[in-house]
């Protein structure tokens, strides 16, 4: 913050913008930055020093709304209008959620179409994308009033089974709460982002991340190579969590208390008291041997050893997806590198030895289990934003990045969706006797004359030593290294003279700003062909042109009265047929002069051989 940067791609100046990392959880959710000072990921916390808001929105009466803990209090006693767990609807449509609807306490509303899905609060529609954005904009209100400056950018996290209509919503989420999402990351990817695993150059690692929630449990085998995640195999259970073990502790203590299912569901804030206290004996648990507590007047104890007894079915179950998990990679349990705790649920010493056991190694657990996604996020951010350029920026490049050659065509050197880091090069040539300079301008896009796409930069290679068109080698070479800097350099083989300039192709192009531009080369690839072929045309009559001319004035007195004429007259018309920008024309005509000057050509070419030949004494 307070720092000032120069954007590259469009050469203002723009103070620099935090980019923050969001963990948009089924039970939490989360925000956090890189501290500018210390370089570190941290979560943001509220008042409390709370970094957790639950995902949790409800509506009063009157159409307030109230997110996070305030809402968590009204679960219970206020189902219908009190929405939690959205997160498992995003997407979604009433097909896909009718096997699921006995899960959720409010209104789904169902039509039983493909119709993404909607929840009725009171007479009100809201979709699970409007839902999450109110979640997405307490936690971006939240970064504001701490950062005391707008938040506007964000990576937001998914899980790593998430399709694509299930990611998109997450997006439409992020612009509806008025944040550019720059990128969706897997929250596997960004919780071993978070250790830094995988973030040096020419590291090749496997792990396993283990993320068990507050509702849902997802294990991955995910491999990373040189910066590169890829996700071998996922596994888990979209019903399996922390509140699971909740309500087992509740089960537990209806036999030691005598409460019934039908007064808890006749009492329902005896209900919610349960939960709640459910919830704190557990996480207690986590660092203590024994809880007492008391419910209602009536007092409610267990201790770990109860507790681990309690809980070992649903650990197991969870240890059965890890092995199956495995199977489906094709991997060992002995070649994973690093096994990845997540979720506020790992704290359990339970969970953690069964997991560690299973393994057969030690765990990476010392950051927060229930903030790591969010700041491996925020990691990732920090990356985005240039800040960070020690890490690799794991990913792709969105648009193809080329040069402008003749006619201002697009000359692709690496196309969209390569792999970064990456490695182009070509050859080109000057087209001028003489040249002693060449501009090499780089664009970004799919269109294929430059002056559809977008211009990143522009440099001139000079001091080509005088020579001949065509015969100096010019190789261009782009190189896109970890970071996402893209390198471009211009070296004349010949004479060594070399030139070189850097650019940041990423930043300062929004997902939108991509898609637009994808968008449109579709819309226009028939028109691009067309102009292509024009300009190649044109391109090369021009080149016809010029070498006519310039033999014209060096052996004028070796062409008969005619030829010179002829050759004037097809001259002529082939400008004209540029000048009307006809593709079939320019060809015809560029055809037609090359044949009337061929045979003068070939006699000039001929007595200069034999010149030469003369001069020279043959032993
Ligand atoms: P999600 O990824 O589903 O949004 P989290 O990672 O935030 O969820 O995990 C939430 C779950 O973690 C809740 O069930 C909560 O009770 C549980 N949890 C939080 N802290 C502890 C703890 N110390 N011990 C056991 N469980 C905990
Ligand atoms: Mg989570």
């Amino acid at each position: 913050m307070g720092k000032v940067a120069i954007n590259i791609v469009t050469g203002s100046l723009q103070p620099q913008e935090t980019i923050v990392g969001i963990d948009l959880g089924t039970t939490n959710s989360l925000i956090a930055i890189v501290r500018s000072d210390t370089h570190e990921p941290i979560a943001l916390k509220d008042v409390d020093g709370l970094a957790l808001v639950p995902s949790i929105v409800h509506f009063d009466a009157y159409g307030n709304i109230t997110i996070g803990n305030p809402a968590k209090e009204l679960l219970i006693a206020e189902p219908e209008r009190t929405i939690y767990s959205v997160k498992r609807l995003m997407g979604k449509s009433y097909k896909d959620v009718s096997k699921d609807s006995g899960f959720f306490a409010y209104h789904i509303f169902d039509d039983d179409t493909d119709a993404l899905v909607k929840i009725k609060v009171g007479d009100r529609f809201n979709s699970p994308i409007v839902l999450s954005s109110f979640i997405l904009k307490e936690l971006k209100k939240r970064a504001e009033h701490i950062l005391k400056t707008p938040i506007t950018k964000a990576v937001i996290t998914v899980p790593a089974y998430f399709n694509d209509s299930q990611r998109q919503a997450t997006r439409d989420a992020g612009r509806l709460a008025g944040l550019d999402v720059l990128r969706i990351i897997n929250e596997p990817t960004a919780a071993s982002l978070a250790y830094g695993i995988g973030t040096k150059h020419k590291e090749e690692k496997t792990i396993a991340v283990y993320d068990l929630g507050g509702g849902t449990f997802d294990i991955s085998i995910l491999t990373i190579n040189n910066g590169i995640f890829e996700v071998l195999s996922t596994n888990g259970d979209t019903y399996l969590g922390g509140d699971d073990i909740d309500n087992l502790l509740v089960k537990h203590w209806q036999t030691q208390t005598g409460i019934t299912d039908d007064e808890l569901k006749t009492y329902k804030s005896l209900a919610q008291q349960f939960r709640m206290k459910a919830e704190e004996a557990k996480i207690h648990l986590s660092a203590n041997d024994i809880f007492n507590g008391e419910i209602d007047g009536q007092t409610v104890s267990i201790n770990k050893h109860q507790f681990n007894e309690i809980i070992k079915p649903l650990v197991d179950r969870t240890i059965t997806s890890c092995g199956n998990a495995l199977k489906d990679a094709g991997i060992k349990a002995a070649q994973i590198d690093a096994v990845v705790m997540v979720g506020g649920s790992t704290r359990v010493p339970f969970v953690k030895e069964s997991v560690a056991k299973f393994f057969g190694r030690e765990l990476y657990d010392k950051l927060n289990p229930d903030e790591v996604v969010a700041l491996g996020a925020a990691v990732q951010a920090d990356i985005l934003a240039g800040n960070n350029t020690e890490m690799l920026l794991l990913d792709v490049t969105p648009l193809s990045l080329g040069i402008e050659t003749m006619g201002g065509l697009m000359d692709v050197l690496i196309p969209r969706n390569s792999k970064i880091p990456n490695k182009a090069g070509r050859q080109y040539t000057t087209q001028k006797d003489g040249q002693s300079g060449m501009r090499i301008s780089v664009f970004q896009g799919e269109r294929d004359l430059v002056a559809d796409n977008r211009k990143l930069a522009e440099f001139n290679l000079t001091g080509i030593p005088g020579m001949p068109a065509g015969l100096p080698k010019v190789e261009v070479t782009f190189l896109i290294d970890a970071d996402g800097i893209l390198k471009v350099s211009a070296t004349e083989l010949r004479s060594g003279v070399a030139q070189s300039i850097e650019v940041k192709p990423q930043y300062g192009l929004t997902d939108e700003e991509v898609e637009n531009m994808l968008l449109d080369s579709l819309t226009h690839a028939k028109d691009d062909i067309k102009t292509r072929a024009l300009v190649e045309a044109a391109t090369e009559a021009q080149q016809m042109l010029d070498t006519t001319e310039k033999f014209l004035l060096k052996y004028r007195e070796a062409l008969t009265e005619e030829e010179t004429i002829e050759t004037n007259k097809c001259m002529q018309q082939l400008r004209d047929a540029m000048e009307a920008k006809d593709k079939d024309r320019i060809h015809n005509a560029t055809e037609i002069l090359n044949d009337v000057s061929r045979p003068y050509a070939e006699r000039v070419m001929d007595s200069a051989l034999k010149d030469a030949m003369r001069g020279k004494s043959v032993i």
